[in-house]
């Protein structure tokens, strides 16, 4: 081990938690420390952990005690933080535990158990922070928290109700961001369209022009920095109608992350879900009239309590209607905490199994068709990676990690974080095969 203190970082869970831990490492590094890859060179460990279902609590408990055994001194940080009790049950050596989106907390306990050198070596950070996605793209994280209440989710009461990050803020670092090369910039929350709710959608100053504290605004304070934005975790609300146009004039990416989790208003009542009164379907429909080439990506739960074969079916309804171009779907399980534990007719894991498998099947078709019907387009794509065979990119209708990719045969000069315009040639129901134009 160096003079230098040295701290070993695992980063779990979803794209917030990955803002959090790069949060953590820019602060670590601006104080002076490095930051080691194994545990052999570090002088401690940050696990920042995920507790949304139980195969994630399971894995961050996992993880705790891998560090524990290889390295021994131990900080356990992020959502499965605010369950300390079941952390030092099973792992009563760790140093710390802190909850999410505790910066502060996390950085106090390193400087108790590990202090900093007395002069930082400020100059070791670049300007954006240390980001652990490639160069090229970004998550931006604008609020932590949620001021809703859906009766399977326990993330409000890991992470509190919504704070928004006031606008100017967001917007300076996505500057950074873009300055720095980066080329898309995903923007994640818990509710994006409710950003800025909390601060009275409080008006600030950016590039002497004064822009709201607003999910509008921001969206086309974005637009003006040239880059691919991508919107994650919007809700139907009416007013995410207003972000439409900026996307069929090219202003941000004609793409929505919008979790519907079902079609049914009584199941969708007993899930406490955000907009649940709202008409998807004819929502869908105008968002298409207005911006046709739009992707719409989303996720669902089935069987969940109560839920009756009527309902599932009604559900496979909307997505022969809705065309929904990427869905993701869950057998529902319940999470320690969730009030839905306690609704009643709970669907028997085998029913619930078996409506997972057809609505699987029934939308793969649909996804298919749809990814089918862009073979012959030209359009730009990302290059996320250059190997052997050639380069793989993400075109304006994939998020990476979540969506599909398109494979370009032989380009092998390309390089990451090029746009390219290709023709599409072939497609399966992920993925894209394309060539050059
Ligand atoms: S909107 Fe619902 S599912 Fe999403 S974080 Fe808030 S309470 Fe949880």
């Amino acid at each position: 081990m160096s003079n230098i203190p040295t701290v070993g970082f695992i980063s779990l869970g979803c794209p917030k938690a990955l803002v959090d831990s790069e949060k953590i490492l820019t602060q670590l590094r601006s104080e002076g420390y490095s930051i080691s890859p194994n545990y052999q060179e570090a002088d401690l460990v940050v696990v920042n952990t995920c507790g949304f279902i139980d195969a994630a609590v399971a894995e961050s408990l996992d993880s705790i005690g891998e560090a524990l055994a290889e390295n021994g001194k131990v900080i356990v940080t992020g959502c499965l933080g605010a369950r300390e009790a079941e952390i030092r049950a099973r792992h009563p050596a760790v140093l710390k535990v802190t909850g999410a989106h505790a910066l502060e907390a996390v950085i106090a306990a390193v400087h108790e158990h590990l202090p900093p050198l007395h002069d930082p070596f400020t100059s070791l950070v670049p300007p954006q922070g240390i980001k652990l996605t490639p160069k090229h793209y970004a998550y931006i994280k604008i609020s932590e928290g949620c001021n809703h209440r859906c009766t399977f989710c326990i993330i409000p009461s890991m992470r509190g109700d919504l704070v928004s990050r006031p606008v100017a803020e967001v917007l300076y670092e996505a500057e950074r961001l873009a300055q720095a090369g980066v080329k898309e910039l995903l923007v994640v929350s818990q509710d994006t369209s409710a950003y800025g709710v909390d601060l009275g959608y409080v008006t600030q100053n950016w590039c002497g022009k004064p822009v709201k504290t607003r999910f509008f605004d921001l969206a086309a304070a974005l637009a003006e920095l040239g880059i691919w934005v991508r919107l994650h975790y919007v809700y139907p609300y009416p007013h995410v109608d207003e972000v439409i146009p900026l996307m069929a004039e090219g202003k941000i990416l004609p793409y929505l992350d919008i979790p519907f989790q079902h079609a049914s208003s009584r199941i969708l009542r007993l899930m406490k879900r955000p907009a649940a009164s709202e008409n998807n379907l004819e929502r869908i429909k105008a968002w298409r009239k207005v911006c046709p080439s739009i992707t719409l990506r989303s996720t669902f739960i089935v069987g969940f309590p109560g839920e009756t074969e009527q309902e599932f079916v009604g559900l496979l309804d909307f997505l022969t209607e809705a065309q929904l171009d990427r869905v993701g779907c869950f057998a529902y399980s319940p999470v320690k905490g969730a009030t839905a534990n306690g609704l009643p007719d709970p669907v028997p894991e085998a029913v619930k199994q078996e409506r997972l498998a057809r609505f699987m099947a029934h939308q793969a078709d649909i996804s298919a068709a749809r990814l089918q019907q862009r073979v012959g387009r030209v359009e730009t794509v990302l290059v996320d990676e250059v190997v052997a065979e050639g380069a793989v990119a993400r075109s304006r209708a994939d998020a990476p990690e979540i969506d599909g990719q398109v494979f370009i045969d032989g380009a092998t000069h390309l390089n990451v974080g090029d746009w390219v315009q290709v023709e599409f040639e072939e497609a399966d129901e992920h993925d894209l095969w394309a060539h050059l134009v």
